[in-house]
């Protein structure tokens, strides 16, 4: 097959555009950037080399496990994706372009299914207004994700960076209220932006009620202190770990 699609529902809006224009086009560049940040936590999650594509970033044939799929300069990308709107759907519309494994569309379809069911897409993911989505129908579903599979087909080479990596994230889907989350980026405040980084924990609300929230640590130690703090509060939380733990 040479094409795929995945239906998606925004459940808040989806942010594409860029600083000059308006969120009225659905822009692919903003989807696949989004998408590929997730995936690349994915990779290094799973033990794979993923490198930052804004910085330090891989080129030519000795790439990373990220670039592999999602090009580099001197490698292209695997596949194009297409964004349509129709009525209050979202078609994404993946075109291969060269080869893809099937490991590969399966770790796509994990990727997406990550960001309905605990994340978030699109560009400005760290504001509360954007990115919610649902999954109505995934093309990529067949396609499963095997560990003996993945085992081959990482090659763990190329530029890489540690974060972010999904077995340091926590998320947060239920009993989330406004004050559990305040207090959570007040007491962890190594989640908070500083001058050249971005902040580490995003807070989504939806209907103006809050009902998502995700951070990630950058180190054990700081991953500890989250698990600590989130464990005392009571808050119902899942680590990234045992979203990876389903596969088989
Ligand atoms: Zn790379």
């Amino acid at each position: 097959m040479k094409e795929f699609t995945v239906k998606i529902k925004s459940l808040t809006s989806l942010w594409t555009g860029d600083a000059d224009r308006k969120n009225t086009t659905l822009r692919e560049t903003g989807i696949i950037g989004s998408l590929r940040w997730w995936y690349e936590a994915l990779i290094r999650g799973l033990g794979g080399t993923a490198c930052d594509p804004t910085d330090t970033k891989c080129e030519g044939k000795n790439h990373c496990d990220a670039c592999e799929l999602f090009g580099c300069t001197g490698w292209a990308r695997k596949f194009r994706l297409e964004v349509k709107k129709i009525n209050n759907e979202t078609i994404l519309q993946l075109i291969k372009l060269r080869e893809v494994e099937d490991v590969e569309w399966g770790l796509l379809s994990k990727t997406l299914k990550i960001i309905a069911s605990w994340g978030a897409i699109g560009g400005k993911i760290a504001e509360f207004k954007y990115g919610l989505i649902k999954i109505v129908q995934n093309d990529l579903e067949r396609f499963s994700l095997g560990k003996a599979q993945l085992k081959k087909y990482l090659k763990k080479q190329g530029t890489s960076v540690e974060n972010p990596n999904i077995t340091r994230f926590v998320f947060i889907n239920k009993d989330l209220n406004y004050e559990t989350t305040k207090k959570t980026k007040d007491e962890l405040h190594f989640l908070k932006g500083q001058l050249g980084k971005a902040k580490r924990y995003f807070y989504k609300t939806f209907n103006g009620k809050p009902y998502r929230f995700f951070a990630y640590a950058e180190n054990d130690n700081e991953y500890n202190r989250m698990i600590g703090f989130l464990s005392k509060s009571g808050v119902q939380f899942v680590k990234g770990k045992e979203i990876i733990g389903e596969l088989k």
